[in-house]
C-alpha cells in the first residue's frame, strides 16, 4: 500500500476519539429492566457497521428485543494457536443530567477530557478496540492468533442478556478461545513523575447476593408482642452490616501489596495489610475490599400498614466472596444471623483468580513499558464482577486489561458509575497504542 493511500485513513489515535464520542452519544442506559433499558441495539448496529465497513463480518445476537450483542472473529496467522477473546460491554448505568457538569450523553470534549456516561465504563475500550482493528484491516495487519471480538449487552445488570446469554446459547462463537481481556485493568496509578503502577486484573471477587427472610407472628401494633419479624430481621441486618470479616490475603493480593510497598517504600505487615492499603489514596476502597469477604445490606422490605405487625420481613445483602470462600461466607453469615432466618440466593457467581505469568502477561507488560518507560505492571483483584464471570465458565483465562494512562490527580475509581464520568483524551490515545502493540504480539 502506498503512503498516499495510508494518508487517506485517519490515524487510530485520532479515530478513537471520534468512535468513543459517537458511542457516548448513543444512550445505552441499562436500568435492569427490559421495559426501560434503551439503546443497546443502536450501539450494536453502530459497532457492526464500523466492523463491516473495513471488511470484518460481525453478527448481531439479540437475547430479547433491543438487547443486542455483536460478535466477530478476525483470523490470525497461526490457526493452531488458541484464540484471544477481546470483550467490552455497550450498556451503561443510568445518569441524572441535573447532577452533571455536561450532559451525560453529549460526548463533549472539554479540558482534555471526553465526557459522558460510559467514558471509562467502558465505551473507551470499545472504541480503542474498534480503532485498532479498523486500522489493521485498512493496512493489512493480521494478528498472530484468532481474535474474537464481543461487544455485549447487559453487563451492568448481571449479564443475563449479554455475556451469559452468549456463553450459554451461542457457545460455539468462542470455540478455541483460551484467554480473554476485558474491563477494569490496565489503568495507571501514579507513584511519582517517573513511575506508574499499571493494575492488571488477574482476579475478581465472587458475587453472593442474598435475601434474608424473617418470619414472625402477625399482630396488632398496639399490643405486647415478642415474635416480631421486623425486629428479628433488623437485628440480623445490623449484625451483618457492622461485622468485619477476617483478613485473608490471597496470592494476587499478596503479589500486589509486595510490589506496592516496595515501590511506595512503605512497611508491609503481612498480618495487618490495612495500614499499607490506607496509604493508597483513591484506590484504597477497591484494594481494601479484596482482603476480606464483605456483606453490605442494600434493601429492606416489610409491612403494609402503620399499626399492623407483619408476619414476614426481608432484606437484601450484597456479599462479595474471596476466591474459594463462598461456602465459608455462607457459614459466617449463618453464625451472625442465627438459625431462624432463611437465606435465599438471588445471585451466586464464583470468584475468579489466575496467575500473573505466561506469554500473554509478558505481552501486556512489554506493550505498557514500550509506551511508558515508567510502567510497573502489577496484578490485582477487582472487588466487583464483570462479564469475565460468564467467559470464565467456558474455561477461558480472563484478565482485566483495558490500558489507560491516567493523570496523577484523577480519582479514577470514583468515576465508575459516578457523576462527571470522563476519560482523558491522551489516555485514550495511549490505550490505543498499547492495545495495538499488545494485540500484534498476543
Ligand atoms: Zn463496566
Amino acid at each position: 500500500m502506498t503512503s498516499d493511500a495510508h494518508a487517506a485513513f485517519p490515524a487510530p489515535t485520532d479515530e478513537v476519539v471520534e468512535l468513543c464520542r459517537d458511542l457516548l452519544r448513543i444512550d445505552t442506559t441499562n436500568t435492569g429492566d427490559n421495559a426501560t433499558s434503551v439503546g443497546e441495539r443502536g450501539a450494536a448496529e453502530y459497532v457492526a457497521e464500523k466492523l463491516t465497513d473495513v471488511g470484518i463480518t460481525p453478527v448481531i445476537h439479540e437475547s430479547a428485543p433491543g438487547r443486542a450483542n455483536v460478535v466477530a472473529r478476525i483470523p490470525g496467522t497461526d490457526p493452531s494457536r488458541g484464540a484471544l477473546l477481546v470483550h467490552g460491554h455497550l450498556d451503561v448505568v443510568p445518569a441524572d443530567a441535573d447532577e452533571w457538569s455536561v450532559h451525560p450523553f453529549s460526548g463533549e470534549v472539554r479540558d482534555g477530557y471526553l465526557w459522558g456516561r460510559g467514558a471509562i465504563d467502558m465505551k473507551d475500550f470499545d472504541a480503542m478496540v474498534l480503532a485498532v482493528v479498523r486500522d489493521w484491516q485498512r493496512t493489512g495487519v493480521r494478528p498472530p492468533r484468532d481474535i474474537v471480538l464481543a461487544f455485549t449487552a447487559d453487563e451492568e445488570a448481571g449479564s443475563e442478556y449479554g455475556a451469559h446469554f452468549l456463553t450459554t446459547r451461542h457457545r460455539d462463537l468462542f470455540d478455541g478461545c483460551t484467554e480473554a481481556i476485558g474491563e477494569v485493568g490496565g489503568f495507571s496509578y501514579t507513584v511519582d513523575p517517573s513511575r506508574r503502577l499499571y493494575l492488571i486484573e488477574t482476579a475478581q471477587k465472587g458475587i453472593d447476593w442474598l435475601r434474608l427472610h424473617a418470619r414472625g407472628r402477625p399482630g396488632h401494633g398496639s399490643m405486647l408482642h415478642d415474635d416480631n419479624a421486623v425486629t428479628a430481621l433488623a437485628e440480623a441486618v445490623a449484625r451483618i452490616g457492622r461485622h468485619r470479616f477476617p483478613v485473608v490475603v490471597t496470592d494476587t493480593v499478596r503479589a500486589f501489596l509486595e510490589e506496592v510497598s516496595e515501590v511506595l517504600g512503605i512497611e508491609l505487615d503481612p498480618d495487618d495489610p490495612e495500614a499499607a492499603i490506607a496509604k493508597l489514596g483513591p484506590i484504597a476502597n477497591i484494594i481494601g475490599a479484596t482482603i476480606r469477604n464483605t456483606a453490605n445490606p442494600t434493601r429492606l422490605a416489610a409491612g403494609y400498614k402503620d399499626n399492623v405487625i407483619p408476619g414476614r420481613a426481608s432484606a437484601t445483602i450484597d456479599c462479595r466472596s474471596l476466591p474459594g470462600q463462598s461456602e465459608l461466607l455462607e457459614r459466617q453469615l449463618r453464625e451472625l444471623i442465627g438459625p431462624d432466618i432463611a437465606i435465599e440466593y438471588v445471585q451466586r457467581q464464583p470468584a475468579l483468580e489466575t496467575t500473573f505469568d505466561g506469554e500473554l502477561v509478558a505481552a501486556m507488560a512489554a506493550a505498557l513499558r514500550a509506551e511508558d518507560p515508567g510502567a510497573r505492571p502489577v496484578p490485582y483483584m477487582l472487588s466487583g464482577g464483570t462479564d469475565a464471570k460468564a467467559f470464565a465458565q467456558l474455561g477461558i483465562r480472563c484478565f482485566g486489561f483495558a490500558p489507560l494512562r491516567l493523570p496523577a490527580d484523577l480519582n479514577f475509581s470514583a468515576l465508575f458509575h459516578g457523576i462527571d464520568e470522563r476519560v482523558p483524551v491522551d489516555g485514550l490515545q495511549f490505550g490505543v497504542r498499547v492495545l495495538d502493540r499488545f494485540l500484534r504480539t498476543c
